[in-house]
């Protein structure tokens, strides 16, 4: 049993030392990531299941790092908040998808909005807005162009400082959707705390929405609430035909998932915008 544990522990430290030096790779290359020019964004269409258009876009950013084959966002993105870096890839994907939006906005349904991820380091930080003007001055793109995804996460470490912020972003016109909602510790009183558009339901109540009664219950109880409170429902990772059914019966307002369309780059996008409108 002793041996057994030591050779637990020992591929436990092993996989941990092989973890941390990944970390180490991704924060000591994320610079030259920038200057080389290794990231682009994708974009992944949202539908609107009521008149079934397009009504927004969400970006998502993607690293071809020459090193690390199929890296993804859900690992370095934390890697980088922790360590402050995320700040100059936020501002990176900010100035991408808003310069990309002109192309984009004239084949989206009147009011579309592209929207974009933004940390919770970033957005507590107090130039956030300043900063967020300047590269909507330089883009020129509308605050009415403009939706932010933020998760619950970011209310729990500065509520007071979080609210004023997006408060201020909402006056301006800036539209704000809860992202990964149902997940972690959700309170709900930020449904009426926050000045927020959308309600993102997590992919994890989706999945299977077609078969599972009490995934079912719960998404019927959060879309009946939102709705009393004036929110639009977005339901994330719809695969199938039926999910979609499901999640349509259940009077959600928007979905995104692959059944409509994966994530794309730009000239994908257009392609895929260009052909849905014929
Ligand atoms: P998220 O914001 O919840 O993004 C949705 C994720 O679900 C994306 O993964 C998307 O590709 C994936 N997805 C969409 N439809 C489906 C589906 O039908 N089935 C399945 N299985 N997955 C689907 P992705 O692009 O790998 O991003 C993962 C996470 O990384 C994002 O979750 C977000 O938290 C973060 N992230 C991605 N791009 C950015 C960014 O530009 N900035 C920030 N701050 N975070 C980002
Ligand atoms: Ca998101
Ligand atoms: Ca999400
Ligand atoms: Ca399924």
């Amino acid at each position: 049993a002793k041996r057994a544990g030591r050779n637990t522990f020992q591929w436990f430290d092993k996989a941990l030392n092989d973890e941390v030096n990944r970390a180490l790779l991704i924060r000591n290359t994320v610079q030259k990531g920038l200057d080389k020019q290794q990231f682009h964004l994708v974009y992944q269409p949202q539908i609107c299941l009521e008149a079934e258009t397009v009504c927004g876009i969400e970006a998502l950013v993607r690293w071809r790092h020459p090193d690390i084959d199929g890296l993804s966002p859900a690992e370095f993105i934390p890697i980088l908040e922790s360590s402050g870096q995320i700040i100059p890839l936020s501002y990176w994907i900010m100035r991408q998808a808003f310069s990309d939006w002109h192309k984009i906005k004239p084949y989206l349904a009147e009011g579309a909005r592209v929207s974009v991820n933004v940390s919770t380091v970033h957005i507590s930080r107090s130039d956030f807005i300043e900063q967020l003007e300047r590269v909507m001055l330089e883009t020129n793109i509308k605050p009415s162009d403009i939706k932010l995804e933020i998760t619950e996460s970011m209310m729990l470490r500065n509520a007071q400082t979080a609210v004023a912020t997006l408060d201020k972003l909402a006056d301006k016109g800036i539209a704000i959707a809860l992202d990964d909602f149902g997940t972690g510790f959700s309170n709900l009183r930020y449904l009426t705390q926050m000045p927020i558009s959308d309600v993102k339901l997590d992919r994890s109540f989706i999945r299977d929405i077609d078969t599972h009664k009490a995934n079912q219950a719960i998404v019927r109880g959060i879309t009946s609430m939102s709705h009393e409170l004036g929110l639009k429902i977005v339901a994330e990772g719809v695969e199938t035909l039926s999910e979609k059914a499901e999640v349509k019966k259940l009077q959600a307002d928007i979905m995104q998932g692959y059944l409509e369309a994966t994530p794309l780059r730009f000239e994908p996008l257009i392609e895929f915008l260009t052909k849905r409108h014929q």
